[in-house]
């Protein structure tokens, strides 16, 4: 079906191996079509805010801000890593991660959490960071070099990995956090929307539909109300320096 379906056959495994670390790890399911990187508005970031004046006012370094002055609506700040090659091409384009924005966020409002870019950045990796990970240790090794504990890190790299997965996220109490995402998918918005439900505390259920499926195809997009409710939790109890 794809290159990417060889690495569901061992995801299974993969998952219960990793779950007892409170990681969780996610393959792709089914590659969108050709079309889905048409950013409408690339290489403009624009600002955002106009808002509460509470003091939360950020300007968005990529695309648009999310902070709304809504009490009853998350506004969570990511970090966006996109790692670039030994061509100096970035892995994903700036279209491509506003796209990836879009989706994320319209999958996620179905909780009431939407994102905002508040970092962006295109890095060489260096200092024995690695784009192309071959061993689990060296997705913490991308975690330390480029998260904080200000926003919510969405790291991708620049190759392909020899790992049984093509993403990872440490899940609340087992840091370095962080999402790393694989190059190959990084333009593939479900799976990262996905990763960030683990970065919000949500383990997997085994329903094509929904989100959290271990296996990730373009329709699995789907969060029940225990989910949203996990998600928001998570968000006050160990995210709140990420809130908007
Ligand atoms: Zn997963």
């Amino acid at each position: 079906m794809t290159p990417f379906q060889k690495k569901s056959a061992h995801a299974a495994l993969a998952v219960m191996a990793v779950l007892a670390f409170g990681a969780c790890n996610t393959t792709q399911g089914q590659v969108l079509g050709a079309g889905q990187v048409a950013g409408p508005s690339a290489q403009t970031p624009a600002g955002s805010s106009s808002g509460g004046g509470n003091g939360t006012e950020t300007k968005a370094a990529l695309g648009n801000g999310c902070h709304s002055g809504d009490s009853s609506k998350y506004c969570v700040a990511l970090k966006y890593v996109v790692m670039k090659d030994a061509n100096d091409a970035p892995a994903i384009s700036q279209a491509e991660t506003l796209a990836n924005l879009e989706s994320m966020n319209k999958i996620w409002s179905q909780c009431g959490i939407t994102f905002q870019i508040d970092q962006y950045e295109e890095v060489t990796p260096s200092g024995g960071v690695s784009a192309s990970p071959s061993a689990m240790g060296e997705l913490d090794t991308i975690r330390n070099a480029y998260g904080d504990d200000t926003t919510l890190l969405v790291a991708t790299t620049a190759g392909s990995w020899s790992l049984s997965a093509n993403a990872w996220t440490s899940m609340p109490g087992s840091a370095p956090y962080g999402a790393v995402i694989e190059g190959a998918v990084g333009a593939y918005a479900p799976i990262i929307a996905h990763e960030i439900g683990h970065y919000l505390s949500l383990d997997h259920v085994s329903n094509q539909a929904e989100l959290m499926n271990p296996v990730i195809y373009s329709t699995s997009t789907q969060l029940s109300e225990g989910e949203c409710t996990a998600a928001r939790a998570s968000i006050d109890q160990s995210w709140a320096k990420m809130v908007r």
